[in-house]
């Protein structure tokens, strides 16, 4: 009896253990995790993983960009992160003549490396729980006045921890402002492209695949980091040298096995645990479907002109990626959702804390108003989102030359305010963006855009958001029409004189450009916006903010004992979790991993995210595989139960002997609602295996020199 319930109870701990919710912070890892950690193959210590006195796997972690992760693989400042990481540079790099996102690039030598302007990589120097700081002196005072001590005590710890600007800092609510946590950088801003696979390897599939298992997307790209003589941040400059950080990753070419200890260590984006079933429910049913349908026309209209013209597909490649991507993780998500029937989990969980409340007399006089707040806010919130919604995937994000416009405007704003430096400055910059800007557009494919996203702008919304005489000039024309009267009449749609305004037109004639249709269009849309959606959204989140802020402190008290994890916030966690496939549906059981095999089975030539390069096939014909050969093939992917969302792509993943198995690049389909809900069962992160990243960069590029740098255990 006694051998039956030991059973029993070992294989409840192991069913626990097989996948892990949690994006951990790693200063507490000790004290939450680290038992757990090991007890599933972790052999490592938590000061291994962090530490702000001797070097930690933290200081071989960067922030990529502006929501990315990537790590530093060698002792002369050699980076990998996703292809998709690195997709704007790539793209940024490509012409017609030049096309790297079609055939890949390889510096072969330092030399060859190409400088990005504008990118960063941040290193953590160091994070630290200040709650008590930000607090100090809120004991008594409610409201405004509270707002405004907690605003004066957060900058104040951010300006000390800049030291002046060596580094820079920031303070950011956990579990919605029951506690606060200072996290400090150190920037560097010369990171030059190294390599990047060609599309058909580091995007292969594309977006039939993205999201999915199984998966064979070598989502790789390297980049270099440059310092000064001092290893200290530069701008660029041909006599910086390479970057020599406190740590790399050992690179293990030891593979994994199913039930492996993995550990992803980046920078989860935004996640949103807690929600109360009305945030849920409007995110389900109304604000998914409403962008999908918006990008479903973009993408139609962008996909279309990108197929017919190879500048088209070059120069909308970026805009295309980042439109899909989030429009098909929103459908994944809802059947997700639909499939965890969460709303019903969410109120039976609501059901319980009341329960709770209830017993222990907090109910009436703390929690019920709460509740009631939830359900008038999230009313108001589902109105006004909306129009913030459509707004967001239309003006501000859809048709190009608004965010024209919008630059335009703020110069004249600034002229006529008399703050004659400050237009100067910013015309200048847009003097020089001006050729990047013109380089990825394409006017025919804009105007279409406008003339299909207006008539649903005015048709999709509440007539307060918009302004009469706009729905007026839209209904009166077809599409053509409104094109011709509306759009064609814009300076913006005349580069030789935009340049020619910017470089030589007075104040008077830049004031001028107030009459312009397009612009004058832009400023009416977004005076609405900004008058009446942002600022009512803004609003209504912080009493929604305010109001969660109970509701969590209660919700950990009422499970006190039981770790909780703050939701993400683009700074370093630890997800960690197992090597596993897992059942996305009845009856079908998923493997862990994918190999060069499948690859050379969904080669399609006449698809382009499924056109094998020759080269590959090549390797595959004379099985020359050298020494990644594995089982007569190559591994490509493998699934593993981390929780990881958007921001986590590029994450190392790694052993339980904190060396380098994989890559982070994405979440299976079934598992995307993971931001809002976890599911042990279907969850799963998506890895690109290491050992086909060397491979690629070794057999297929011949750049195996880059590999001499890297400390490889074998
Ligand atoms: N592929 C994802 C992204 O776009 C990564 C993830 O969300 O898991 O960021």
């Amino acid at each position: 009896m006694k051998k039956s319930l030991l059973l029993l109870l070992l294989g409840l701990s192991l069913f626990q253990l097989s996948a892990k919710e949690g994006m951990w912070i790693p200063i507490l890892l000790e004290k939450y995790n680290l038992a757990e950690m090991q007890e599933m193959g972790f052999k490592l210590t938590a000061e291994d993983i962090y530490d702000v006195n001797q070097s930690s796997m933290k200081d071989a972690v960067v922030i990529f960009g502006g929501g990315c992760t990537g790590e530093l693989i060698s002792d002369e400042g050699l980076l990998i992160t996703n292809h998709h990481c690195g997709y704007r540079q790539i793209q940024s790099h490509s012409t017609v003549e030049h096309d790297y996102l079609t055939n890949g690039f390889w510096a072969m030598s330092r030399d060859e490396e190409l400088p990005n302007e504008r990118l960063t990589v941040s290193f953590l120097e160091y994070m630290e729980d200040v709650t008590d700081k930000v607090m100090d002196g809120t004991e008594n005072i409610e409201g405004e006045e509270k707002d405004k001590k907690i605003k004066e005590n957060t900058g104040r710890i951010i300006k000390e921890a800049k030291k002046e600007g060596k580094y820079t800092a920031s303070v950011k609510p956990l579990f919605y402002g029951n506690q606060y946590f200072l996290y400090v950088y150190k920037v560097y801003k010369d990171v030059r492209l190294v390599g990047a696979p060609p599309s058909a390897i580091g995007k292969f599939g594309g977006d039939t695949d993205n999201w999915m298992w199984p998966r064979h997307t070598g989502d790789f790209s390297l980049f270099r980091i440059y310092a000064d003589e001092n290893n200290e941040p530069a701008e660029y400059s041909p006599d910086n040298v390479p970057f020599k950080p406190k740590k790399s990753f050992p690179v293990s070419m030891k593979g994994i096995q199913p039930g492996d200890f993995t550990m992803v260590f980046g920078n989860p984006g935004s996640t949103m645990q807690y929600w109360p079933h009305q945030a849920v429910d409007i995110t389900m049913n109304q604000r998914d479907p409403d962008r999908i349908m918006l990008r479903d026309k973009k993408l139609d209209i962008i996909g279309n002109d990108m197929k017919s013209d190879p500048k088209i597909r070059i120069q909308y490649a970026a805009k295309y990626q980042s439109i899909s991507n989030a429009w098909k993780k929103w459908q994944g998500e809802i059947k997700g959702l639909k499939r965890l029937d969460a709303i019903n989990k969410k109120l039976a969980y609501e059901e319980e804390f009341k329960k709770w409340a209830q017993q222990n007399n907090t109910w009436d006089n703390k929690y019920k108003e709460v509740f009631v707040a939830f359900d008038e806010l999230y009313s108001d919130y589902a109105h006004y989102i909306k129009a913030y919604d459509y707004y967001r995937e239309i003006v501000l994000r859809g048709v190009e030359v608004f965010g024209q416009a919008r630059t335009l405007n703020s110069i004249i704003n600034n002229i006529e305010n008399g703050q004659t430096e400050r237009a100067e400055s910013m015309r200048s910059a847009m003097l020089k963006r001006l050729s990047g800007f013109y380089k990825d557009f394409n006017q025919p494919t804009d105007e279409a855009l406008f003339a299909a996203l207006m008539p649903e702008l005015i048709n999709g919304l509440d007539a307060s958001f918009l302004p009469a005489d706009v729905v007026e000039t839209i209904n009166k024309y077809d599409q053509e029409k409104l094109i011709k009267k509306v759009y064609r009449k814009s300076v913006l749609t005349d580069r030789e004189k935009l340049e020619d305004l910017l470089e030589n037109g007075s104040e008077k004639q830049l004031i001028k450009l107030r009459k312009d249709p397009v612009i004058e269009l832009f400023n009416k849309l977004n005076f609405i916006y900004e008058k009446d959606i942002i600022s009512e959204v803004r609003k209504i989140n912080k009493s929604i903010d305010e109001n969660m802020k109970v509701y969590m402190a209660g919700l950990m008290e009422m499970k006190k004992g039981q770790a909780f994890y703050p939701d993400a916030n683009l700074t370093l966690r630890v997800g960690y979790g197992k090597v596993e496939g897992y059942e996305p549906t009845d009856g079908v059981e998923y493997k862990y991993y994918t190999t060069l095999t499948g690859i050379m089975e969904k080669d399609n030539p006449a698809i382009y995210d499924y056109d094998v390069p020759e080269r590959l096939k090549e390797l595959y014909r004379n099985s020359d595989f050298g020494r990644y050969e594995v089982d007569g093939t190559v591994p490509v992917c493998f699934t593993a139960s981390n929780h990881t969302t958007g921001g986590n792509s590029g994450s190392p993943v790694v052993n339980g002997n904190g060396e380098l198995i994989g890559v982070n690049f994405d979440r299976c389909w079934e598992g995307t609602m993971s931001d809002i809900m976890y599911d042990p069962e279907v969850c799963r992160n998506i890895s690109l295996d290491i050992r086909y990243a060397l491979f690629i960069i070794d057999k297929f590029a011949g750049a195996g020199y880059l590999l001499d740098e890297m400390e490889i255990v074998d």
